[in-house]
């Protein structure tokens, strides 16, 4: 059985006095409801200038959460000024990089194969990417929803052995429900995901398809996470706005 991943995406907020405050808040919650991370497990992915924060925490006081990157260089070292490589985002700890969001995708050049080799680049620094796709209104509109987001997933995985495919955690997050309030239904959700899962067990077979989790992303709130994760192929959140807040980040775990 696939553990449910809730991954709060902080895209660019909190500096790193705020991510202290705010994962001893989110874990203080967490221990008041007595949640049980063996059920679902909690992801964070803050800017990299607070990782080093939150990994202090979580050593000192033994946490049960995980934390990772929303995006990594491609390359391992050099004259590459501004980048971060996998291998020091890993030395912090992280079990997660983000790859291939959508906003990362719009305002900076990273196109499919570049996103191939950020993929491997967090394997082979033993972390687990999570892979984001999904249609933009326009596919909606033109009805070839689901065969984008597979094809995206096709193009960035086609290469990888059986074995690195199953590391993968794929996000399916419709661009036109990023951040709009306008999240998929149930059912939407559902059936990208099943198509999704179909096409990796298509390329890497069923024990791999089994394995990776496929997360929802788009306006997840308390509100709807409840429908959305009983979903069967829905393995979890990819959660941006909502996770801002640690109290909507602990009652979207509880309920999940
Ligand atoms: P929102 O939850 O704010 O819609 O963002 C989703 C997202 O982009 C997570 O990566």
């Amino acid at each position: 059985k696939r553990i449910p991943l809730i991954a709060g995406n902080w895209k660019m907020n909190f500096d790193h006095l705020e991510a202290t405050y705010y994962v001893q808040k989110l874990v203080w919650l967490l221990r008041d409801a007595r949640f049980d991370y063996s059920q679902c497990e909690i992801a964070l992915m803050p800017p990299f200038t607070s990782l080093r924060s939150v990994q202090v925490l979580v050593e000192a006081d033994k946490l049960k959460i995980h934390y990772g990157a929303q995006a990594v260089s491609v390359t391992t070292q050099g004259a590459f000024t501004g980048d971060v490589s996998a291998d020091m985002i890993a030395h912090l700890g992280c079990s997660y990089v983000i790859v291939g969001h959508s906003e990362r995708r719009k305002y900076h050049p990273e196109d499919d194969a570049n996103i191939v080799d950020q993929v491997r680049a967090v394997l082979a620094a033993g972390m687990q990417p999570i892979l984001c796709v999904g249609e933009s209104f326009e596919e909606r509109r033109q009805g070839i929803e689901l065969d984008f987001a597979v094809g995206q997933v096709r193009d960035v995985t086609r290469d990888l052995s059986a074995t690195e495919a199953a590391k993968l955690i794929v996000a399916y997050e419709p661009v036109w429900a990023i951040g709009t309030g306008m999240v998929a239904t149930p059912d939407t959700a559902q059936q990208a995901a099943k198509a999704i899962r179909g096409d990796i067990a298509a390329m890497f077979g069923d024990d791999v398809s089994q394995t990776v989790r496929i997360l929802y992303g788009g306006s997840v709130s308390s509100k709807n996470a409840l429908d959305l994760i009983e979903e069967p192929d829905v393995d979890g959140f990819l959660i941006g706005g909502a996770s801002l807040d640690p109290d909507e980040m602990a009652r979207i775990a509880r309920i999940t």
